[in-house]
């Protein structure tokens, strides 16, 4: 899913339950529904630990906040992907 902000700037792809294994894409990390959030257990280490703040948790209805990712922001660095305690995240192509 693909969404302009307010400014038309940055565009926010959300690889949240992507589906299984984690997609690959070519920009900015992919999320797969391993993701604790979204089996009902807060966590937001992935957004902790990111330098760019490129990943947000937007408050939500039913359940704790999922992770968004910015493509715009993410370097593709890699400090997201051992702090997830179920290894759900999957770096850009050509990060691995
Ligand atoms: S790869 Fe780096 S910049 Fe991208 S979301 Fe993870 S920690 Fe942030
Ligand atoms: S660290 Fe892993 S389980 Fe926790 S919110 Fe991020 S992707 Fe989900």
């Amino acid at each position: 899913m693909t969404r302009t902000t307010t400014a038309g700037r940055a565009r926010s792809r959300r690889w949240f339950l992507t589906g299984g294994a984690a997609a690959v894409p070519r920009r900015g990390i992919a999320i797969a529904d391993a993701c604790l959030a979204g089996v009902g257990v807060v966590c937001q280490a992935c957004g902790d630990a990111c330098p760019e703040r490129a990943i947000r948790f937007p408050l939500r209805r039913g359940g704790p906040p999922l992770p968004v990712v910015d493509e715009d922001r993410c370097t593709g660095c890699g400090a997201c992907v051992p702090v997830c305690p179920v290894g759900a995240i999957g770096l850009p192509e050509g990060r691995a």
